[in-house]
């Protein structure tokens, strides 16, 4: 097939692209850069510089060619920064993703995965969480995800886009042989920041809170491998039906606390990794868990990296060979 890949710079989207590639597809990337690296793109993609605001750009990109299916991850993604500017959120991730569809309805592609998220779920009642556990967003970002998800739901009755919506729990890790990993700029996510600690980049870590109702006090997250996430994209496109909006948790079902997290790091780095005890991040939720059993049973998917500890060794090998990521940054 040949695919567009919306986002395919960014950390999961290159990860997803190089799955793609190795199995045969065709790839052209369109990403702004913003957040991305055209160093993580796959050098048999190829990469389209570009926005999803330009409607131009995307008329002609689907006039030149043929694809055979859109995988959608462009979006911003810092869960605190769409709280303090809402509308920047719903311009890109929601606005210019109703462009791209309606670039898809005009062209005649009908064949769609979206990078959805847990967050749409907000603050469930019962763990782990089901793809029929009721939404509850609680922030801008989770907020036009979810609309987005319905844009979809529409466009499916209404002109027979098939679409798979993968609602993504914590990514973490990178691919097997550390080329490509995970590099945001401003850094907020829990592993990342760890193992930053263990390059002597900081001095410490911060522990978002440690009172929550969970065994040790520390939040609770459902950490998925990158390279699995990459592998539900490739059964998400075989698992497209027309017509119909399917939506699956991507999540190992295993959840762990941030100091479990913080422990696996020393044992996996031999570094004595200090923390500071600190508030509660705003926003955050005592547990997020998946019911992965929809996405195990209907697409067959299994998580290869089954423990924290290979999963904190993935991600240390591409930081550790990486200090400063892909370095391409002013
Ligand atoms: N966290 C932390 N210190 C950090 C970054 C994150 O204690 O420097 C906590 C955060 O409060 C959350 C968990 O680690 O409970 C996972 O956070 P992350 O930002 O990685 O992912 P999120 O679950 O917010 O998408």
């Amino acid at each position: 097939m040949h695919l567009l890949v919306t986002g395919g710079a960014g950390y999961v989207g290159s990860h997803a692209v190089r799955a793609l590639v190795s199995a045969g597809h065709r790839v052209t990337v369109l990403d702004n850069l913003s957040a991305g690296h055209a160093a993580a793109v796959h050098t048999d993609a190829r990469l389209v510089a570009g926005d999803l605001h330009d409607e131009t750009l995307l008329d002609d990109l689907m006039t030149l060619e043929h694809y055979d299916a859109v995988m959608h991850f462009a979006a911003f993604i810092e869960v605190g920064e769409s709280v303090v500017h809402p509308l920047k959120f719903y311009e890109n991730n929601l606005g210019n993703t109703v462009r791209l569809l309606a670039a898809m309805q005009r062209h005649d592609i009908r064949r769609m995965v979206f990078s959805s998220t847990c967050a749409i779920y907000g603050l469930p009642e019962r763990m782990p969480i089901t793809e029929d556990t009721p939404s509850s967003p609680q922030s801008p970002y989770a907020r036009a995800k979810l609309a987005v998800e319905w844009a979809m739901m529409d466009s499916a009755a209404a002109w027979g886009l098939g679409c798979v919506a993968l609602r993504y729990f914590n990514a973490a890790g990178a691919v097997a042989d550390a080329t490509i990993g995970e590099d945001h700029d401003p850094e907020s996510h829990l592993i990342p920041n760890v193992l930053k600690v263990a390059l002597g980049q900081r001095e410490h870590v911060k522990i978002f809170g440690t009172d929550y109702p969970t065994p040790d006090g520390t939040c609770v997250r459902d950490y998925v491998h990158v390279e699995d996430l990459a592998d539900a994209h490739l059964r998400s496109l075989d698992a497209i039906k027309p017509g119909v909006f399917r939506a699956f948790n991507a999540g190992t079902g295993h959840g762990a606390t941030v100091r479990q997290v913080v422990e696996a790091a020393r044992e996996v780095t031999g570094h004595p990794i200090p923390v500071v005890e600190s508030p509660r991040r705003a926003g955050d939720v005592p547990i997020l868990c998946a019911d992965a059993s929809r996405i195990q049973s209907e697409l067959g998917w299994q998580p290869r990296y089954t423990t924290l500890n290979e999963i904190v060794a993935s991600a240390w090998a591409w930081h550790r060979t990486h200090p400063k990521g892909f370095n391409d940054r002013p």
